[in-house]
């Protein structure tokens, strides 16, 4: 194979010198695939392969035309490839080729999602046992930057969840860690990619983020050497992959999770943040809520939901504008019509620093930067978004400069420039002197060709004729077949067609030289000029950010402020304290498709710090707790929230975990994972967090589930003391309301007098009173029978009292008892003699008996919490083995 010479030869040995999976290159008009690249580019695809002799042996090939690359780089990168562009360039003995870049999914500038598109590194600077992440986060197609540290595993990947990237660059030590690298594989489909580890040395890396950032960036950030770590990284690998658009990575910012509210990966996914559980975008929280004009506005309302503030300042803030806009419902409708004219800044000025910008991004530049005085003009005529911060933010961007770079775009870029950069036409008259001038002679001459076609008609008395030019004959004088034998002797006959004839004459071949000339002359010196317009732009790139940032921020706010007045949302009262009130709350996703039951939560420090909800199957009590978590959450991106009223103690985090048995259902989660995942919040949660527990414990077996349940409420309310919703169908737990002084009990409410279970959807304070599994199992058809003795059996389950098995061998009942202690049934009761028996009535019974008989029968089970009945039934089996 490498034995190969010519173009082939040189594929491969291009291929031996990259660590791209596939390599384009270029060769005239085409970029060709060879050898296996061929084959899976055409199974990928679908394009046709044919065979390239080189010297006796043959090699598949396959190309796609210069122009036609884009699609197929995209296609291909997105399948998971890394693939290689190499580029031809004239030498003095001919054609060279190099490789220009290997384009990634991290890396791909060709985006058309609008999603943000970030590469992330991740560098583990601990110790085994100790283990400490730096992490960072970079956009090439917007510029954006970040540096984040993590203090344990579950930490960092919560952090990845949260950018959920398209590639992944793990540093040395975290390329043998299979938890980190398999979840980012999985949950988070990324690309995992292996840089080269010099590119993570500390040193190496902070001079990378010097250089690109400024000299007192490492301290000022004030993140540790793994934050830097990675993000040198990064820089290496972008400029490694020839992306170019280094230049528009203008600023990088330290997201400190203490500013933030912690919403680990479950949480996100729990509450269906950007796509629900089944994996899809619409009803997801934020597609309920996006009315976004702007993909940049999009791209940021979602960033608000993914990170969440804890900054009482910036929240009431944005409170303030969202406010102010909700009210001003026309100047709302002008706002965003006016964003609806703007374009994606942040991603031109990749383009533009790239290099890839054409004329008409240049032209979506200059329309997008009229959009930032439009909206100040806006804001500032209407009094009360004069006084709110939007006035500030619309300000923020250097005004000026952006003035100053929208004129020189204003008097630069023709009205409807074509797409191509190279062939003219790009600019306006007058803008260039030079550039006049051959406009001025090549419309001359252009004007003589226009008019030729009359002058043959009246010169030589010809009918019939007209004047065009294509690939093969150049210019030409077309003449109708009746008229051909008339033209004059200086015709010179190009070509006979069916009808017609063609013609030309030495003054039009000499015009047509002169055209060819001119073209190529206006085609360079427009290329020129565009080059340094686009430099121009490209080195203000921060100022373009600047603007793109002021208008995506206007249009997140007015996006929140429509969804506010279009759905009667009410401003919640934030607060640093424990009190979390909210008046007929209810679920923001829910909401838009059902009739919705609005209901109150009342939590404070106090006596009402933890809640276990309570509630028949199917009655809402999942809804009401990712309801109270979803306000918590809106109001602290700064949004309304759907209650009549509200007041939120702002939390540190909000956890959330669904029961194995819930999860399970969706094919998705373990026993194992569940505990893990509570173990998790036992540790991380703290006592100004938000937690919602759904049936945790009921994964395993009904007095494992039990014992686990009641524990971790313990441990909650006692060590943690985290604000919490703990969903349970366990009614034993609603006793230890009577023993933990912050816990209280609500339960959802429901009507059954008719013997039909009535969902009310309402939450009232104090426990259920029974359990509903039967009466649904009745509602399900199961038959008459089967319901009714199950009843029985509960009854006597309640009452602690022996439950006949019936149909053993003599077809006489046999008796035994579910001891509370085991969770078994023992029995038959008889023949161990061991267990309490209520219906055994016998004279011969003992003192000892009798007395537990009474103990017994005294006994209030549903108002005992278990682990004392646990005691209690030890202690008569004592009793009784005496
Ligand atoms: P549970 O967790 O108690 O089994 P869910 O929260 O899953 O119950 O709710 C069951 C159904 O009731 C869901 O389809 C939900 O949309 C609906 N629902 C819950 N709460 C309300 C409410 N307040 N108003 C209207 N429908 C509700
Ligand atoms: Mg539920």
């Amino acid at each position: 194979m490498t034995e190969a010479t010519g173009i082939v030869g040189e594929f491969f040995s291009l291929k031996e010198d990259t660590d791209a999976e596939l390599l384009a290159m270029q060769c005239g008009d085409f970029y060709e695939f060879f050898g296996e690249d061929a084959e899976t580019v055409s199974d990928e695809l679908d394009l046709k392969v044919s065979q390239k002799s080189s010297h006796g042996s043959s090699y598949p090939m396959a190309g796609v035309p210069l122009d036609d690359l884009t699609p197929y780089l995209k296609a291909l990168v997105e399948r998971g490839y890394r693939v290689a562009v190499a580029d031809q360039y004239e030498t003095e003995s001919g054609h060279a080729r190099e490789i220009e870049r290997v384009v990634t999914p991290g890396t791909l500038l060709e985006t058309s999602d609008a999603d943000a598109q970030y590469l992330a590194a991740v560098v583990d600077g601990g110790s085994g046992s100790d283990p400490r992440y730096g992490l960072a986060f970079a956009d090439v197609t917007t510029g954006r930057f970040l540096v984040a540290e993590a203090a344990d595993t579950d930490a960092a990947l919560t952090e990845l969840y949260r950018f959920d990237p398209v590639e992944v660059l793990p540093g040395p030590d975290s390329r043998t860690d299979d938890d980190l690298l398999g979840t980012v594989r999985e949950r988070i489909d990324a690309a995992l990619t292996l840089h080269e580890t010099e590119a993570f040395a500390p040193k190496r890396a902070a001079h990378a983020v010097r250089e690109q950032f400024g000299r007192e960036t490492v301290e000022r950030l004030s993140v540790g050497p793994e934050a830097t770590a990675a993000a040198g990284a990064i820089l290496s690998y972008v400029e490694e992959t020839g992306a170019g658009v280094l230049a528009s990575m203008t600023r990088i910012q330290a997201h400190h999770g203490d500013d933030h509210v912690t919403l680990d990966a479950t949480t996100q996914r729990n509450l269906e943040l950007t796509e629900t559980m089944q994996g899809e975008r619409d009803g997801s929280l934020f597609a309920t809520i996006d009315h976004t004009q702007t993909s940049a506005g999009g791209r940021l309302l979602k960033e608000w939901l993914q990170r969440p503030r804890r900054a009482l300042e910036t929240l009431e803030q944005r409170q303030e504008s969202v406010a102010a806009l909700s009210s001003a419902a026309l100047e709302r409708d002008e706002i965003q019509d006016t964003l609806g004219e703007a374009y994606d800044l942040a991603r031109l000025a990749s383009k533009a620093t790239h290099g890839s910008a054409d004329a008409r991004d240049l032209l979506a530049v200059r329309e997008t930067l009229a959009v930032l005085p439009a909206l100040a003009e806006t804001i500032d005529s209407t009094p009360d978004l004069a006084e709110s911060p939007l006035a500030e933010i619309v300000d923020r961007p250097d005004r000026a400069a952006a003035a100053a770079l929208r004129e020189a775009l204003e008097d630069a870029i023709a009205e409807d420039p074509p797409s191509t950069v190279t062939q003219g036409e790009l600019f306006q008259y007058g803008y260039d002197d030079d550039l006049d001038e051959v406009i001025d002679r090549h419309e001359e001459v252009k004007q003589w060709l226009d008019t030729l076609d009359e002058r043959e008609k009246r010169q030589h008395g010809l009918s019939h004729v007209t004047v065009d030019r294509n690939k093969t004959d150049g210019y030409y004088i077309q003449v109708g077949k009746s008229a051909a034998d008339g033209v004059p002797d200086h015709y010179e006959q190009v070509k006979t067609l069916k009808n017609s004839k063609r013609f030309t004459t030495d003054e039009l071949e000499e015009k047509e030289r002169e055209i060819l000339r001119l073209e190529e002359q206006r085609g360079e010196l427009e290329y020129d000029l565009f080059e340094s317009l686009r430099d121009d732009v490209a080195e203000r790139a921060e100022l373009l950010q600047d603007v793109g940032r002021a208008l995506a921020t206007v249009d997140a706010l007015a996006s929140l402020a429509t969804h506010a007045a279009e759905n009667r949302w009410v401003k919640p009262d934030l607060h640093r304290g424990d009190a979390l009130d909210i008046d007929q709350g209810r679920h923001p996703v829910v909401e838009q498709t059902t009739e919705f039951v609005p209901n109150d939560i009342r939590m404070d420090g106090e006596d009402r710090g933890f809640l276990v909800v309570t509630g028949p199957n199917m009655s809402g009590k999942s809804t009401y707790m990712r309801q109270v978590a979803c306000i918590a959450l809106l109001a602290q991106i700064g949004s309304f929230v759907p209650a009549k009223e509200a007041e939120i103690g702002l939390v540190d985090g909000i956890f959330t975990r669904v029961g194995a048995l819930d999860e399970l259902a969706q094919g998705r989660s373990t026993f194992m994972v569940e505990m893990s995942e509570l173990s998790n919040i036992l540790h991380t949660a703290t006592e100004e967090s938000l937690v919602i527990l759904d049936e945790v414990g009921r994964g395993t077996a009904t007095y494992d589930g039990i014992s686990i349940a009641w524990a971790a409420t313990e441990y909650l309310h006692n060590e943690v003391a985290a604000k919490t919703l703990f969903a349970t169908h366990y009614h034993e737990l609603t006793g230890l309301a009577e023993n933990l002084p912050r816990v209280a009990n609500v339960h959802v409410a429901a009507d059954d007098r008719d013997g039909d279970v009535t969902f009310l959807r309402t939450v009232r304070d104090g426990p259920t009173d029974r359990s509903y599994g039967i009466h649904v199992a009745d509602l399900a058809g199961v038959p008459g029978p089967v319901v009714d003795r199950a009843r029985d059996v509960l009854e006597r389950l309640r009452e602690e009292k022996a439950i006949e098995a019936k149909g053993g061998d003599a077809g006489e009942p046999v008796q035994t008892v579910f001891d509370v202690g085991n969770g078994q049934f023992r029995g038959p009761a008889n023949a161990d003699g061991g267990a309490p028996n209520d219906t055994a009535e016998s004279d011969d019974i003992d003192p000892e008996t009798e007395a537990v008989l009474d103990d017994l029968e005294e006994l209030d089970v549903n108002a005992t919490p278990p682990v004392e009945l646990i005691t209690k039934v030890q202690e008569w089996q004592e009793k009784l083995s005496e």
